[in-house]
């Protein structure tokens, strides 16, 4: 088992926000799971969302850029951390908004 730890940690990982290597410990951001009623029936498979965890370079912009190619919007109101909620949108074609869930007024969409 020792030995299997060391050779995952000496496994470069890959930022899934610009691809490139990423040096030292990666910042993991998670997906929670969809638990929400208003999910309108009838989404297919491709509405589905990879609960993670999503590794990038501690920044930011790497995890936004990934949430763009991904067709996420993100809430401004919040920020990016490691647990995300998704939220469903009623948009045609539907798409997941992602927020911190922390603050307490409305969410407020925009792409990412
Ligand atoms: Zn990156
Ligand atoms: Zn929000």
């Amino acid at each position: 088992m020792t030995i299997r730890t060391i050779v995952l940690d000496n496994v470069a990982s890959r930022c899934d926000g610009c691809r490139e290597i990423i040096n030292g410990t990666p910042w993991r951001v998670n997906l929670l799971d969809v638990v929400s009623p208003e999910v309108a029936v009838g989404w297919d498979e491709t509405a589905l969302i990879n609960p993670g965890p999503h590794q990038f370079h501690g920044d930011p912009t790497c995890v936004r850029s990934w949430m763009a190619e991904k067709g996420y919007l993100l809430c401004r109101r919040g920020e990016v951390r490691e647990i995300m909620r998704p939220i469903a949108l009623p948009l045609d074609p539907p798409a997941f908004g992602l927020c911190d869930g922390i603050h307490r007024d409305d969410h407020e969409f925009v792409p990412a």
